[in-house]
């Protein structure tokens, strides 16, 4: 079996302030890490390899000094790490970035074998579009399984796998086809700590650095700023919130009395909830 997984660096969003003039980001200083959604991916098919065996190979686009987070991928145990990096593709918007990594990605399958599942994060924590993996599995033609929480099970054989996805009101058991593309949910699975082996072969590991024509790149037109026809108008702080929460937590008063304080505070709330519930009950009744 052998999975890819997308990762990408993003900067610290914790550590990111946005300049009060100039409403841009300011990244100077701001240390990178992988995005966080990618981890619970990386950590999947790291399960997944554990009980089939096989390799991970994880790619990123980015600039050189993405190669950290590849090495930080390879410390958690990952194989492979593959990195597209070419001064073409700046400036890329989803469009182009996704072009770039399914050509990537079908390089890969042709030099390290065909890949089963593509992971990626749900999505990405500076870009914020979750565009990128439905994205990749357009190019590619394979399916895709959105939001998923838990790979249940895969059959290499007969190449079929079941996840579970989460929706609103409820969850979907999902039965499809591999190859597809898995965009992983947060909070589903925890980062393992990687081994003292790894920690040593990740320092020493050849990381597999390609250019757009390494990888197979045909369209130039395609890539970076040219084939991005995302356009960004602003960039902007959000005004801080007016409304402050208000403590309900006392010892004195007890608990049915808070609850009643709410509920007058909020004349609305009674009938919104009982709209989700009405809502959740029918979306679990929808299972498949
Ligand atoms: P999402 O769709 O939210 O990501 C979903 C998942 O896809 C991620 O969890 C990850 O698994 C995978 N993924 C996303 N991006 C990558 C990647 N690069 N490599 C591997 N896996 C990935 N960004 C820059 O860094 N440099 C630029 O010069 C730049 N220029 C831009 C110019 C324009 C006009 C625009 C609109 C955007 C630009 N961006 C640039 C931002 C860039 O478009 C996005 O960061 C990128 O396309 C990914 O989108 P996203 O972050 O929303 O990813």
């Amino acid at each position: 079996m052998h999975n890819i997984v997308c990762i990408k660096q993003v900067p610290d969003s914790a550590q990111i302030r946005v300049h009060p003039v100039t409403n841009t980001i300011m990244r100077q200083g701001v240390p990178t890490i992988i995005n966080p959604y990618d981890l619970f991916a990386l950590e999947a098919a790291l399960g997944l390899r554990d009980r089939f065996g096989g390799e991970i190979t994880v790619l990123t686009m980015g600039p050189p000094s993405a190669e950290e987070s590849l090495r930080k991928a390879l410390t958690y145990g990952a194989d492979r790490a593959v990195l597209l990096t070419d001064r073409c593709f700046a400036g890329s918007d989803t469009l182009a970035t996704t072009y770039a990594l399914a050509t990537a990605i079908r390089k890969i399958g042709k030099e390290y074998g065909p890949a089963n599942l593509i992971f990626t994060g749900k999505q990405t924590i500076d870009g914020d579009t979750a565009q990128v993996g439905p994205g990749i599995a357009k190019r590619l033609g394979v399916g895709q399984l959105t939001y998923v929480a838990k790979v249940r099970s895969v059959d290499v054989a007969n190449e079929t796998i079941e996840a579970e996805r989460r929706s609103e009101g409820g969850v979907q058991v999902l039965h499809t086809r591999s190859p597809c593309l898995i965009t992983m949910l947060e909070a589903t699975n925890q980062i393992r700590r990687g081994a003292m082996a790894d920690a040593l072969r990740a320092a020493r590991a050849k990381i597999v650095k390609w250019s757009a024509q390494d990888a197979g790149v045909e369209d130039m037109s395609k890539c970076g700023l040219k084939g991005s026809p995302t356009v960004v108008k602003r960039v902007f702080a959000p005004p801080a919130r007016a409304e402050r929460a208000a403590l309900v937590e006392s010892a004195e008063q007890p608990a049915q009395a808070l609850i009643d304080a709410i509920f007058l505070n909020q004349p609305k709330l009674e009938t919104d909830l009982a709209t989700l519930a009405r809502d959740a009950r029918s979306g679990l009744s929808g299972q498949c």
